[in-house]
């Protein structure tokens, strides 16, 4: 009889047939282009951990389908200025929304280690797919201005689909567009929750790209600082998942990986 931790021995790239990126922050230097943008509204980004936090908060409620993206950005752009105490209105919001998010596009660029990990994965003969928590045209636009435009066999995308990451079905959707069972596709992406963890629950190998070197709790799932880490991760250091039955999806989500 083998015990649970002969079972999690090294495994072949050749069970392995496909790898799930997330974009933002992962791919591409989101957290580069957004201080740029943060620079070009206030003259600084001393604000920057200011931004980050009503970012947080004000993503969780699009992500979560309560307010669109544009409200989002005014909503958002609003709290910030009034954590400064300036009560601004709604078109003077979106106004100046608009020049910081013209300033944030023209800086938009691809981590160094991005494009020769996503080489290496080609050349290897894995799949490759993006799943991301974003409005659809403005993730497209995105990944069309870093390059990325025939990077993937597929696209997944939260505002398309209805559900976010890390809801299972997010990363079921991908599988099954792929034609892959959940555990023979990677999910890699740098938030721990609703990357890492919501992929592990879903069936897949989901692996954390913490980039900072944040500290984590202890006995999660694989972890790397770099992409340049992944080749070496996906070879020789990910643990074997049981097979399961495979994975159904339901209602809008069904029609639309058809
Ligand atoms: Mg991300």
């Amino acid at each position: 009889m083998t015990s649970a931790s002969e079972e999690s021995t090294t495994r072949e790239l050749g069970q392995i047939k496909a790898v799930c990126l997330d974009i933002d922050d992962t791919l591409l230097d989101s957290g580069r282009a957004a201080r740029h943008g943060l620079r070009e509204l206030v003259g600084s980004d001393r604000a920057w951990p200011v931004w980050q936090r009503t970012t947080d908060q004000h993503y969780a409620r699009f992500v979560t389908n309560e307010i669109d993206f544009d409200v989002m950005c005014v909503e958002r752009t609003r709290a910030f200025f009034a954590a400064f105490g300036e009560d601004i209105d709604d078109a003077e919001a979106a106004r100046r929304e608009s020049l910081r998010m013209a300033a944030m596009q023209s800086a938009w660029g691809l981590f160094d280690d991005a494009r020769p990990c996503l080489d290496w994965l080609r050349a290897s003969g894995l799949r490759l797919a993006v799943i991301t928590n974003a409005p659809s045209a403005y993730q497209r636009k995105k990944i069309a201005a870093v390059g990325l435009a025939d990077a993937f066999d597929q696209l997944v995308i939260s505002d398309e689909l209805g559900v976010a990451k890390p809801d299972p079905r997010i990363f079921h959707t991908a599988c099954r567009a792929l034609g892959l069972s959940p555990e023979e596709v990677v999910h890699v992406g740098d938030k721990l929750d609703a990357d890492a963890l919501g992929a592990t629950q879903a069936g897949l190998h989901g692996v954390w790209l913490n980039r900072n070197g944040t500290e984590a709790p202890t006995g999660h799932v694989p972890t790397i600082t770099s992409l340049f880490e992944l080749p070496e991760l996906l070879v020789s250091d990910l643990p074997a998942i049981p097979a399961r039955p495979p994975v159904t999806t339901g209602g809008r989500i069904a029609e639309l990986v058809r």
